[in-house]
């Protein structure tokens, strides 16, 4: 097997026979970093969103804004069948009440 890193001839441990590194104390440091770098590569955005937790609650904001603006047929007519179902229930609670009490 030839070291990753040094580039020489080493003898994998027998429980890691996959290892592509030598057991070089410098040799296992790179091979750190290495899997380090590899992984940030790999998840750009772990870090980002940490630090941009503002910017991402204001993105969402104005993505429900836009959200509002592109659904506003949806929201009207949602707010019609509303109104209606209150007018509706109010006149029959009112209904309710004038049988209650008769006025005089
Ligand atoms: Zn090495």
């Amino acid at each position: 097997m030839i070291c990753r890193i040094c580039q020489k001839e080493f003898k994998p441990n027998k429980y890691r026979p996959k290892q592509q590194v030598c057991s070089k104390p410098e040799c296992q440091k790179a091979r750190q970093i290495q899997n380090l770098r590899d992984w940030r590569l790999r998840n750009p955005d772990y870090f980002r969103t940490l630090e941009q937790d503002a910017s991402w609650r204001e993105s969402r904001y104005r993505y429900s804004r836009l959200w509002k603006a592109t659904h506003k047929e949806y929201l009207r007519e949602y707010e019609g069948i509303h109104n209606q179902q209150r007018k509706e229930y109010m006149r029959d609670y009112m209904r309710q009440r004038r049988k209650a009490s008769p006025s005089p």
